[in-house]
């Protein structure tokens, strides 16, 4: 036998440093959630996450500008009591029925790990809010996703089976359109075995709340943010409202994981703007009549689309590729979302910015269907 070469020896001598092994065996693997890309550019037009144009309510950044940053030595209130007396009060219940979270994905994450135990699968649409999924896998539930009909709505009958809980946002995401609360009370009555989650993310441009329905159905947990209608996505700020019960439980679980999860300035801002309800319905109320006026403009060009009471509109054009125009769009700094595949594959999900915003967007894609028609673009200058 060769002897052997000194750099044979140096890699045995690091195996037996670093003792390799089948660690990566019980690593806990996960696909996480894609979030929406958040460009930094001066001149973009950015309808791509679902976020409010318009800034928060004025006493928010009346609060933050006379923080007293000395506090901040100290941990937050971990019951984030002044917040949640606040949503208490604009939605007429106790303390004891509502919930806060750092936005609500933090509070829908927390209510996956309390409320769904089940061996039996939770229910939720095909075409939904892509986060269920992953928490569905990263906590190990069995999930099966009831198909929407062809025009995108929730066939209330998918959800009379046996099953382990049930999730669904209203209005839908990413298509917008809204269940009727007769249609959710009826999911809710033939499930009181099970925890029904309504995910009320974009519940105030149009759509009517479940949350009457908490007093008659325990089982019930409605979820609401602060990031969309409250124009506060960087702020993360979520809640869910509920029978005192199902308070109690999430606040067990939220506290066994980490007890401080709002932060101070969240807390007192998220107050200035729960305060401020003029401010809140003056802005929702611009972005629905925007929202009403690019639908308009969106079937002029030949676009199609459910009807969306949410803050954006899922829309498809008869004979426009939505890639190649989502392409075009993002060359010229305009984000919207495109979900690649399925049958969500051919649409674009167009946030409602301002109806300056929306009237750039509008005129560049008519100009674009126009070239795409006429071989060349005219002399519009887009913005
Ligand atoms: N639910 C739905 C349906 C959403 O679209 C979003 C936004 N991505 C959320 C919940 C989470 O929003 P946030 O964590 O900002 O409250």
């Amino acid at each position: 036998m060769y002897p052997r070469k000194k750099a044979d020896k140096k890699v045995d001598k690091k195996k037996e440093d670093m003792k390799m092994g089948n660690w990566e065996n019980n690593i806990r693997k996960v696909v996480p959630y894609t979030p929406g890309e958040q460009p930094n550019q001066t001149d973009m037009i950015k309808l791509n996450t679902n976020e409010n144009p318009y800034p928060p309510a004025p006493g928010v950044t009346e609060v933050l500008r006379n923080t007293d940053t000395d506090a901040l030595r100290l941990y937050p209130d971990p019951a984030a009591k002044d917040l949640v007396h606040a949503i208490a009060g604009e939605y007429g219940l106790q303390d004891d029925q509502v919930f806060v979270g750092v936005g609500s994905d933090d509070v829908l994450a927390m209510s996956f790990l309390t409320f769904f135990n089940s061996e039996k699968p939770i229910l939720f649409p095909d075409i939904t809010y892509s986060f269920y999924d992953v928490w569905a896998e990263l906590f190990r539930i069995p999930y099966e996703r009831p198909a929407l009909d062809e025009h995108f709505h929730i066939k209330k009958e998918d959800y009379f089976r046996e099953n382990g809980g049930i999730i669904f946002p209203n209005p839908n995401a990413p298509t917008g359109v809204s269940l009727p609360l007769s249609d959710i009370e009826d999911i809710v009555e033939h499930n009181q075995d099970v925890i029904v989650i309504v995910d009320e993310a974009y519940v105030d441009f149009g759509t009517q709340s479940a949350l009457p329905l908490i007093e008659k159905y325990e089982n019930l947990l409605v979820v609401q943010t602060f990031s969309k209608s409250r124009s506060m996505a960087g702020m993360r700020i979520g809640f869910a409202l509920a029978c005192p019960k199902l308070i109690k439980y999430l606040n067990d679980v939220k506290y066994s994981f980490n007890s401080y999860t709002m932060n101070r300035m969240s807390i007192a801002a998220g107050v200035a703007a729960i305060e401020d309800q003029e401010y809140f319905l003056e802005t929702c109320g611009k972005i629905i009549e925007t929202r009403e006026w690019t639908k308009k403009e969106l079937r002029k060009l030949g676009f199609y689309f459910e009807e969306s009471k949410a803050n954006f509109i899922f829309a498809a054009h008869k004979n426009c590729p939505a890639e190649k125009l989502f392409q075009a769009l993002r060359a010229q700094h305009i984000y919207v979302r495109y979900f690649p595949g399925g049958r969500t594959g051919n649409h674009l999900r167009i946030t409602i910015g301002t109806r300056n915003e929306m009237e750039v967007f509008i005129n560049f894609v008519r100009e674009y269907l126009k070239r795409r028609i006429y071989g060349s673009f005219s002399t519009v200058v887009y913005r």
